[in-house]
């Protein structure tokens, strides 16, 4: 059985804001950012927090995710966007391990100029390996919704990523349903979620497959645009989340909703019991 939470919020102290959001919200499972999502500052954050935090945890059994900032593109043709993503993720990973994070998430990236592409799968591979060899909690890249040459947006390009750093063990892929929906996976046919799960699997393999983002859209298929919408309420449907669930690679996984929240826990919360509903 999947475990469902939701993005959670830690402005204030990771503790005192994101504990009682857990409770709140439903969540069975924290994802959170541990820098500014839209900025490259990394915080040291606070030990107090952390082991409040942690014992928190604990005492739910809820595994806690990292999301890396949304501007990490190690795939860059700019040397010191490169320079400060492998920055960033360092930091994610060291924060998650404050935490007690299984892993860390980050966007795929893009090589913005189609002639860049070869040069910057040679950036993800010096970026990625270093980090990948190191304890603590593992990395997870996740597909884009397409656009500026993007190093991983529809599933099947994932087996060039992961060729990149040798199908490092360590590496694992965070499916994103309003990404590949964007990127032209027909997610809302009947049948459509389940042969992109089966080619997920075919190109990567069984075990690859380590997080769930389960977002709906706002947009149509293909659209190489990434607007989340409440579960049920977009273009991708209800049904596409009960295949999701349903389907043998996501079994025992987290699923994370990054759907809109509002100014409080109610949006999560609301699409939390639906995902649990189609899960139960
Ligand atoms: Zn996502």
């Amino acid at each position: 059985m999947s475990v469902i939470g939701s993005h959670t919020p830690t402005a204030g102290g990771i503790a005192r804001t994101a504990l009682p959001y857990l409770d709140a919200a439903g969540s069975e499972v924290a994802q959170v950012y541990v820098s500014n999502s839209r900025g490259w500052a990394l915080p040291p954050g606070d030990p107090a927090q952390d082991d409040l935090f942690l014992s928190g945890c604990a005492e739910r059994g809820t595994t806690t995710y990292v999301h890396a900032s949304l501007l990490v593109n190690i795939g860059s043709p700019t040397a010191e966007t490169v320079e400060r993503s492998t920055a960033t993720l360092a930091h994610a990973l060291r924060r998650g391990t404050a935490i007690g994070a299984r892993a860390v998430v980050f966007h795929a990236g893009s090589a913005v100029d189609p002639a860049h592409y070869d040069a910057a799968l040679k950036q993800v591979r010096e970026a990625l390996l270093p980090l990948l060899d190191q304890d603590g909690p593992e990395l997870l890249v996740e597909p884009s919704a397409g656009g500026g040459r993007s190093l991983a947006s529809r599933v099947e390009h994932l087996a060039e990523y992961f060729d990149a750093v040798d199908w490092h063990p360590r590496l694992g892929v965070c499916f994103d349903t309003c990404h590949a929906w964007a990127a032209g996976h027909d997610l809302a046919t009947p049948g459509g979620m389940t042969a992109t799960l089966d080619l997920l699997t075919e190109t990567v393999g069984v075990g690859r497959l380590r997080l769930v983002h389960a977002n709906d859209s706002k947009d149509t298929c293909g659209s190489l645009r990434d607007r989340h919408e409440t579960i049920g309420q977009g273009s991708i449907g209800t049904a596409a989340f009960a295949e999701l669930l349903r389907h043998p690679s996501t079994a025992g996984l987290p699923v994370v909703v990054e759907t809109p929240s509002g100014k409080t826990h109610e949006g999560h919360a609301a699409d939390i019991a639906t995902l649990r509903d189609l899960r139960d």
